[in-house]
């Protein structure tokens, strides 16, 4: 797997239980795979001869985030490798104004849109769709790095003349009037078999995943169904291996717009290593590997996922400790911790909390699965407890 992040980590752990072992290039040997992996390669991804040595002797060649030049690719899968997804189909998760066209010329529901080669294009967009707009670019962002939305046409011209004259492509959307963000995940085999896990809210924070709700409360099945359709129908057009998100906008009138396309494991998936009959990390391997795909229906009425982000200050109590107190309180928590430094926003863990017997139309077991989920993943991130609990004066009942 190219790049030693936390979805590599993840992904060597479902890698043990199948009797395999990941190769893992990694940045460092300090990264979260690289630290767990017994068989690490040191490199950089944009580094022709690192992306070799990895893949040498390897089953097929795979990625943890979308950062790997195209060209490179290409070269390796004319040497022979079996990268997965193929080069062909990951362009569209890395472009994201090559996926806005392929989307569209697919009939698949995406905003307006418009490449930026001077300022000028994206004035003329907004005269033409309205302001605001959203400035994206077209390569290379992540957790809302690379997005800038704005209303006001001077602050637009000064974005895009400082990000053009950084050599950064730019491209321009609509602003999509949304009820919430939704995530359709979905994996494909190199055999055609495809599976989908139940459609998801995301619920972001400062252009980062925050919340996961699974499956998203209040989803007509008619727009579940439309949305693992819409992810199946991209997958199998488009010859994705592995596991793909497509990140979608439900509008607020209801309608469904694909956002970005994502091939690998993703966050709004994480929910599956506890909550679904396969998690997205052994799947992502049984797609890559062609294997038959595992079942990826849901265990219980709802899980919900919430990320640990780093502190603005961290705490001084030590993530030991914390762990020690939220299992002390909560012994159903699920703790994901990716062995990172903390840094203020930094996604360093996350917490899944599966629901107990409930119904996921019922509001009110969904807002208190959810409350408990922040709840212990802010206790992980700032050793504070948002209801102002005293873990010293508990009364060793736990919740
Ligand atoms: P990244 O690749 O950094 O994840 P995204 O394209 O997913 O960037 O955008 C990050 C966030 O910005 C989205 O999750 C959404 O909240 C907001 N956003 C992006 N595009 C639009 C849009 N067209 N309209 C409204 N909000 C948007």
């Amino acid at each position: 797997m190219i790049g030693g992040g936390q979805l590599a980590r993840m992904t060597h752990q479902a890698a043990v239980a199948l009797g395999q072992s990941l190769r893992v290039l990694s940045g460092t040997a300090g990264e979260p795979a690289a630290l767990v992996s017994p068989d690490v390669v040191l490199g950089s991804h944009t580094d022709l001869d690192a992306l070799r040595r990895a893949a040498v002797g390897a089953h097929a060649l795979t990625f943890d985030h979308e950062h790997v030049p195209t060209e490179h690719l290409d070269v390796l899968v004319a040497e022979g490798v079996n990268v997965q997804p193929p080069p062909q189909a990951l362009v569209y998760a890395q472009d994201k104004l090559a996926m806005r066209r392929k989307l569209r010329e697919l009939g698949a529901p995406v905003p307006e849109f418009a490449e930026v080669t001077w300022a000028e294009d994206v004035q003329k967009f907004g005269a033409e769709h309205g302001w605001p707009v959203v400035i994206k670019a077209v390569r290379g962002g992540y957790d809302g790095r690379g997005v800038w939305i704005t209303g006001d046409p001077e602050e637009a011209e000064r974005i895009v003349a400082r990000e053009l004259d950084r050599g950064v492509a730019l491209m321009v959307e609509q602003k999509v009037e949304m009820r919430r963000e939704l995530s359709a995940m979905v994996a494909r085999s190199p055999f055609g078999q495809g599976a989908t896990w139940p459609v998801v809210e995301t619920v972001q924070r400062d252009g980062q995943c925050a919340v996961v709700l699974a499956p998203a409360p209040e989803l007509s099945s008619a727009v579940a169904e439309e949305a693992e359709e819409l992810a199946l129908r991209i997958a199998s057009v488009l010859g994705v291996v592995g596991a793909m998100a497509v990140e979608l906008f439900e509008t607020v009138d209801g309608d469904l717009v694909v956002n970005e396309l994502a091939m690998r494991p993703h966050n709004s998936g994480h929910w599956t290593m506890d909550g679904a009959r396969t998690s997205q990390f052994e799947q992502h391997l049984r797609a890559v590997l062609d294997y038959p795909l595992g079942d990826t229906s849901a265990l219980v009425p709802l899980t919900v996922m919430a990320n640990v982000l780093g502190a603005e200050t961290a705490p001084e109590m030590s993530m030991d400790e914390r762990v020690h107190h939220l299992f002390a309180r909560m012994p159903d928590a699920k703790v994901h911790l990716y062995h990172k430094g903390e840094r203020p926003h930094r996604k360093i863990g996350h917490v899944n909390l599966v629901g107990g017997a409930g119904s996921i139309d019922d509001p009110e077991y969904v807002a208190a699965l959810r409350e408990r989920a922040e709840r212990a993943a802010h206790w992980l991130s700032h050793a504070e407890w948002t209801d102002g609990w005293d873990e010293h004066a508990g009364d060793g009942n736990g919740e």
